[in-house]
């Protein structure tokens, strides 16, 4: 039942598998087979995704879906996937949430240091392509540098009802512009002072498309290229530029985004001479050889290009290429792991690879890629739940929360120590699906595949979460002794005896939940109250004969009777039919263990919508710590095991804080749906 959903994505990308539409040339074949090679061998068609996260923060929920799309649509079509840093904002960059990010999309079951599935790359890594992009378009005439403040540019945009201004730099002399521009890099001017803008249309009714910056001045230190640039790229042209160079196929974004495509479009057209010069596609098909068919093929190509221009190997560049050809034989692991880099030289100073790449390239008459095109998709709105970075952040700058991977967060680090499984959200995003229109998903259907996840997998166990003693006060009648201990078991998964039997042993004194008692019982109670019988599940039947209280009236016992020959398994133990069975542990083999209900963070289901004040309904009781007593068999259990407590739900040792001696769980969610009330 839970065959792949076709969605409108899939429809376009199987209509361009089908059109051939993004079928290559290969490299491959024995060298010197010129006649193969000068037609091109067609590749099998190839889809080429990428997951692009910003480096500002801990993945959510919502990232998790587009994670689940990119990926598995590689996957689904025999494509690749790239994971990819878009990292060309320095101020709010870090080391830290790239090792998060990297940590996180390993830990839902993507991976890409294997051959040829999926490869990480980093955008800083094209700052000179970009760079370079920039000067030609200000040579051809599409861009110029505007010195306007700040607060006159805002002015003269306009707005949805009035056309914007031209500023009375827009025509300046393209020479001044290069100018301006070159100083600009060389940080000759403050931040803000000035900014490379495209030429468009000041009067466009689309508001992306009035002459937006593409470039500003930021003497900011970026994580991955230090001091070495004081002027940065916007994320609206450095993003097409980035899919361009890594010949990604389908560029999927959410909707938001459906505005900008008119500009992602512009920016490559323009520069399709130079994406398009000789030495970046001989670059980037080399590189796509390396992906899809392992540095082998590379090698190949690179040894054929070798012959073609019967040299050496010159540049520093393909010397080092020529190395790692060498050093590929007996050390793969460095070889991979200094891939990223070498491609990033290779994408942005193709020309030093030339004459090599360039010849090879003609000689094998090698077509040139399509553009990337992009396609927006409806984003995950989860009820009861934020998905935006910035406002999550707020939440553990501020303590409101204990962390990025505090239990309640949406983060995948939280959704991960709360007890959710990668299995489980997969699950979810596929059950979900992807549409054009934004709409809610009920959180409920989250934890309605961590359910149908953990059910079969999870297992069982005992818990009392408020705790009421229990004593039977005729044991030592029935069994000869208080000190008798009477062995019960109980399968550990119901569904799979392969699992084997759990054990624990029944004494005079038990937990049992609070709740299980009633001095004078409501409409429809089956369980304990005076007089009553229920079957203490996997032991005897007992009945209740009353309870103990203190001086304020709370109950501080209730007091049974057990009846004899009525053990679950044995010959007659059905010949007293009970109502209901409670859950219990034995006092005398209890474990105390600290046990962390979670509930719903907010109690408004759309807690931003709107630009509402998300911290006014922070719900104040989203965590509860109480002591719980749980059953001896999960004396040794590890951090980060899931079980089901019998009638409570789905519990996991904590991560971090669990050990053996003092055990800590994690609810992750009840038995039943609770979401939807
Ligand atoms: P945030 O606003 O939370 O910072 P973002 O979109 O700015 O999110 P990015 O790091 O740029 O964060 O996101 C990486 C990718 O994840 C983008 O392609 C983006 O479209 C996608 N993404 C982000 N949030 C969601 C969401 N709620 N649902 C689906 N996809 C999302
Ligand atoms: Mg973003
Ligand atoms: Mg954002």
């Amino acid at each position: 039942d839970d065959a792949k959903p076709t969605n409108f994505l899939r429809g376009i990308i199987e209509r361009d598998l089908l059109e051939g539409r993004y079928r290559g040339r290969t490299f491959g074949g024995s060298p010197g087979d010129g006649a193969h090679h000068a037609k091109g061998v067609a590749d099998p068609a190839r889809v080429r995704l990428r997951f692009p996260p910003e480096p500002n923060g801990y993945l959510h929920v919502g990232h998790a879906k587009s994670i689940c799309l990119n990926f598995g649509l590689a996957r689904d079509y025999g494509g690749v996937c790239h994971m990819r840093f878009d990292d060309t904002n320095p101020e709010k960059e870090e080391q830290e949430y790239v090792d998060a990010i990297l940590d996180a999309v390993r830990w839902l079951g993507w991976s890409w240091d294997a051959h040829g599935t999926s490869h990480l790359y980093y955008a800083s890594n094209y700052f000179d392509f970009m760079y370079r992009a920039a000067e030609y378009l200000i040579e051809t005439g599409h861009a110029y540098v505007d010195e306007q403040t700040p607060e006159q540019m805002r002015a003269n945009r306009g707005d949805f009802a009035t056309p914007g201004t031209d500023s009375p730099y827009r025509n300046r002399p393209r020479e001044e512009s290069l100018a301006r521009f070159r100083e600009m890099r060389d940080g000759l001017h403050a931040d803000g002072a000035m900014v490379l803008r495209a030429k468009i249309d000041m009067a466009s009714p689309n508001i992306n498309l009035r002459d937006p910056a593409i470039y500003r001045i930021k003497h900011a230190t970026h994580h991955n290229t230090g001091d070495r640039w004081c002027i940065y790229p916007m994320y609206a042209y450095a993003h097409p530029i980035e899919d361009a160079l890594e010949n990604i196929t389908h560029s999927i974004c959410t909707l938001e985004f459906e505005d900008q495509r008119p500009f992602y479009d512009w920016v490559l057209e323009r520069i399709v001479p130079i994406l398009r010069a000789p030495q970046y596609e001989a670059g980037r098909k080399l590189v796509e050889a390396i992906e899809a068919q392992g540095l082998e093929a590379g090698k190949e190509f690179a040894l054929h290009c070798h012959n073609l221009a019967h040299k050496l190997f010159g540049s520093e560049p393909e010397q080092r290429m020529l190395s790692m050809f060498r050093r590929w034989e007996h050390d793969r692991e460095a070889v991979l792991k200094d891939l990223p880099a070498f491609f990033g030289l290779l994408r942005q100073h193709p020309e030093q690879f030339t004459p090599l790449l360039a010849h090879a390239l003609e000689e094998r008459r090698i077509e040139p890629y399509n553009l990337p095109h992009q396609y927006e998709f409806a984003r995950l709105n989860l009820t009861y739940v934020i998905t935006s970075k910035r406002k999550l952040k707020q939440l553990v700058d501020e303590g409101v929360v204990d962390g990025w991977d505090d239990p309640r967060m949406p983060t995948i680090v939280g959704l991960r120590r709360r007890g959710y499984t990668p299995e489980a959200i997969q699950l979810f995003c596929e059950r979900i699906g992807v549409s054009k229109s934004d709409s809610w998903i009920d959180y409920g259907t989250l934890d309605i595949a961590l359910r149908d996840d953990l059910e079969g997998k999870a297992a069982r166990a005992m818990a009392v979460l408020d705790p009421v003693k229990l004593r039977l006060t005729n044991w030592a009648e029935v069994f000869g002794s208080e000190a008798h201990r009477e062995p019960c078991a109980a399968p550990a998964h119901p569904h799979r005896p392969e699992l084997g039997q759990r054990s624990f042993s029944l004494g005079p004194e038990l937990w049992i939940e609070r709740e299980d008692f009633a001095e004078v019982p409501p409409k429809g109670f089956f369980r304990l109250y005076p007089g009553n019988k229920v079957r203490l599940k996997y032991g005897y039947v007992i009945e209740c004969t009353g309870c103990e209280k203190n001086a304020v009236g709370e109950v501080t016992a209730v007091l049974a009777t057990v009846l004899p020959d009525t053990k679950s398994g044995t010959p007659g133990a059905d010949a007293i039919k009970v109502k209901g069975v409670i859950t219990w542990v034995a006092a005398h083999e209890a474990l105390a263990a600290e046990v962390r209900l979670y509930d719903r963070l907010f109690t408004d289901p759309h807690p931003d919508a709107g630009g509402k004040d998300f911290k006014a309904s922070l719900n104040p009781h989203s965590k509860r710590v109480i002591q719980a007593f749980i059953e001896p068999s999960l004396a040794q259990v590890e951090p980060d095991e899931k079980f089901q407590f019998e009638r409570h739900g789905y519990f996991c040792t904590d991560r971090i804080d669990h050990t053996a001696g003092q055990p800590v769980f994690n609810r992750i969610t009840g038995l039943k749906d609770s979401w939807a009330r």
